[in-house]
């Protein structure tokens, strides 16, 4: 973690700068934040700030319960005694962070997963939110932004301000990563639309730069979808079991892969198959005691 600092966004709302961004809306002294970055390091970091301008923290808004967002919230929590919104299904997560690893492999994680990168500290959410509509008593507006993760959220600021969580990734990301994680492909298309349409002053993608407008970004991340299903197909026009689908994959795309990386990346393929065999592009058949999948001709 480097050495962050507050930025002031428009009006009351307000920006840290970090690996995931981290956005503040004060009012009256009183903050909410918006997702709390990595680590308890971050947390610290976050809350001296905060102190800083003489401000009370008084809630943590979660836009999922990924651990690069909610990795503040065990530090945060027990040191300012704040209150932590969440939907309801990332709340689970949130409170007991290994599920995360635990439905990333599919069972019982393997001792190598369960690590600060896949799994946060457990944090209490206080108040489980509609991912539409006001967040508890902040002036605060939730956007369901669903796709990456299960049941994501937006948040705008009376300001206008629109903090994006993980549904748009910047150029430089889906140049280094193309094969980023998702969780519903159809919804992260869908949501794609959905924040096109949507009037704002400011854009705050976690993982890129605030922009004003995003009618280039979203069709650089809709293209990269498409060039994934694309390759997907193709890799399967021999029938293929997932594990030889992903060994392809990663030769096409030069991924690496770790532990880590084998369940982000698998999982992110397997919502790849699930998408292209709903749209009727691919199936799978059983031969041998493996689950094969082909191009439907
Ligand atoms: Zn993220």
């Amino acid at each position: 973690v480097g050495k962050y600092q507050l930025k002031n966004l428009k009006g009351n709302t307000w920006i840290i700068e970090a690996p995931a961004n981290i956005g503040l809306y004060t009012e009256d002294n009183i903050t909410t934040i918006i997702d709390s970055g990595n680590d308890k390091e971050a947390g610290k970091q976050i809350l001296n700030l905060i102190k800083g301008q003489n401000w009370v923290l008084k809630y943590i808004v979660n836009t999922h319960s990924n651990a690069d967002h909610i990795g503040g919230n065990a530090y945060l929590q027990s040191n300012a005694n704040c209150r932590i919104c969440a939907t309801k299904i990332e709340a689970a997560i949130i409170q007991d962070p290994v599920l995360e690893p635990t439905f990333l492999w599919g069972t019982l994680p393997l001792k190598e997963l369960r690590n600060k990168f896949l799994e946060a500290k457990p944090s209490s959410v206080t108040d489980i939110i509609d991912n539409e509509g006001r967040i508890a008593d902040t002036q605060l507006e939730a956007i369901a932004l669903k796709g990456h993760f299960i049941d994501m959220i937006g948040v705008r600021t009376p300001d206008n301000v629109i903090f994006l969580g993980d549904s748009i990734f910047s150029k430089e990301i889906i140049e280094k990563y193309p094969v980023f994680f998702l969780y519903d492909v159809q919804e992260y298309l869908n949501t794609l639309d959905k924040i096109g349409a949507l009037q704002a002053d400011l854009f705050v993608p976690s993982h890129g730069r605030v922009s004003e407008d995003l009618t280039e970004l979203i069709e650089i991340n809709k293209s990269n979808v498409s060039n994934i299903s694309e390759t997907i197909i193709n890799i399967c026009s021999e029938p293929l079991n997932m594990e030889a689908v992903l060994q392809k994959l990663c030769g096409h795309y030069n991924i690496k892969l770790n532990c880590s990386q084998y369940v982000l990346v698998g999982s992110t393929l397997k919502s790849y198959l699930t998408y292209l065999q709903e749209k009727g592009l691919l199936e799978y058949y059983f031969e041998s005691e493996k689950m094969l999948w082909r191009r439907k001709l």
